[in-house]
């Protein structure tokens, strides 16, 4: 007899996944870099990572947690000494006095944000997201069986979210706003009069709690100051969550470490959540973001002027060509150009440049530059573009962006 065919089972994802796929930038990342291995000539603008080392002292406290066998699981959300470092941090930076238990530290700010939302989002319950935004909080909320509510911001308002837009996306049903500053994908920043006027909004509904990612907090130009929502409005501390970590201000994106201030009840659930994922962050992680935000702070400073120097560059690049336009962004280490006017044109092979969409996969194919659509932060008509390169790099990316974009007929 012979034996039965075996077929592999079908497999079927939980409907919760079913309309989220990898997020798209990293998915344009991942091409582009396979096609530089590959011996293409390219330049990847498309991912939101500095460029930069780790700074030397932060990897030196990690080799010496190794050295002396703090290797082991830590406190679940994050080690007394992190939390204590994190503690100074959001005193010294912020003015903003959080105890140890209202201070959680996870595998990055990407699983903090997570752990909120798994920890308070029944289905149905609605998050208010100011677009244009970063791709993953949709996808997120969605996963954590949220709705997202995603409120259109204009650029001639620097695509930040008004009181009177925020008033119109609140239901009964809102549990979060989400807001993000500096922003990526825009660069635009909240000043401190913006997210106080915010706050007045919240009074009103007070069902409504405010998670503040401020992963960019300390890549801000032309001598801005940071402003976070539970300082600039303090009677807002008790339902806030101060969302922050080391990806960014100190080039660590690989280490993986985040963390978050905010009320002790929700602190606690999303221990709850985070004892059942991960466990606790790596230990040397830790250990390495302890040095980062205890240590000498100069070297984030220098980053950022060296940023804004970039911004210069790109941004009056982009400025000086046909149908393209930009604002100059505040802060983070991105530009996000409408490019509106080159879309329906011609490509020297006769293809269209339907949409945003279309140009990246235009300029990629045609001079070997990857750049994420502005589709995917919600906003059709754009491109974003990551500076987060050396200026030679930038240099040689904008003459090519120049030089595709001048051949459409
Ligand atoms: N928030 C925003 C707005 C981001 O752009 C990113 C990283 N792309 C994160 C959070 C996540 O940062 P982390 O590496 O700490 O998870």
């Amino acid at each position: 007899m012979n034996a039965p065919v075996q077929t592999a089972p079908a497999f079927r994802s939980a409907a919760r996944l079913a309309a989220i796929e990898v997020s798209e930038i990293l998915q344009i990342t991942f091409e582009a870099s396979a096609r530089k291995r590959a011996g293409r000539p390219v330049i990847v603008l498309g991912a939101g990572e500095p460029d930069f080392d780790t700074p030397e002292p932060v990897k030196e406290a990690a080799a010496r947690a190794m050295r002396e066998g703090r290797t082991k699981y830590t406190v679940l959300d994050g080690s007394p000494e992190l939390k204590a470092a994190v503690r100074e941090k959001f005193r010294r930076d912020n003015g903003l006095d959080y105890t140890l238990d209202e201070i959680t530290c996870g595998s990055g700010a990407k699983q903090v944000l997570s752990n909120a939302f798994m920890a308070t989002l029944d289905p149905g319950d609605e998050v208010v997201i100011p677009a244009p935004f970063w791709t993953s909080y949709a996808d997120i909320v969605s996963i954590c069986g949220g709705v997202p509510v995603v409120v259109p911001c204009l650029e001639a308002d620097g695509f930040r979210l008004t009181p009177a837009a925020l008033d119109r996306a609140i239901t009964p049903r809102t549990r979060w706003l989400l807001l993000n500053s500096p922003s990526n994908p825009t660069g635009s920043a909240y000043a401190a009069e913006d997210l106080a006027a915010l706050a007045d909004v919240l009074d009103r509904h007070p069902q409504v709690w405010l998670m503040s990612d401020d992963i960019y907090e300390h890549i801000l130009y032309d001598g801005r100051r940071f402003a976070t929502p539970a300082a600039v409005a303090p009677r807002l501390k008790a339902r806030t969550l101060t969302v922050n970590g080391v990806s960014k201000a100190y080039a660590m994106t690989g280490w993986r470490i985040g963390y978050g201030g905010g009320p002790r009840a929700l602190i606690k659930a999303m221990a709850v959540v985070q004892s059942q994922s991960t466990s606790c962050p790596s230990a040397i992680s830790q250990a390495a973001a302890v040095e980062a935000l205890t240590g000498d702070q100069r070297v984030v400073a220098e980053r950022c002027r060296a940023f804004q120097d970039r911004r210069d560059l790109v941004v009056g690049a982009l400025n000086a060509m046909p149908g393209v336009s930009c604002r100059n962004p505040e802060g983070a280490f991105y530009t996000f150009a409408r490019c509106a006017g080159l879309l329906g044109r011609t490509a020297p092979g006769g293809a269209t440049i339907a949409d945003d969409r279309a140009l990246c996969r235009y300029l990629l194919d045609s001079v070997d530059v990857a750049v994420v659509p502005g589709s995917c932060f919600g906003l059709p008509g754009y491109v974003r573009i990551s500076y987060a390169t050396s200026e030679a790099e930038l240099r040689e990316a904008c003459g090519r962006i120049a030089a595709a974009c001048a051949v459409l007929s």
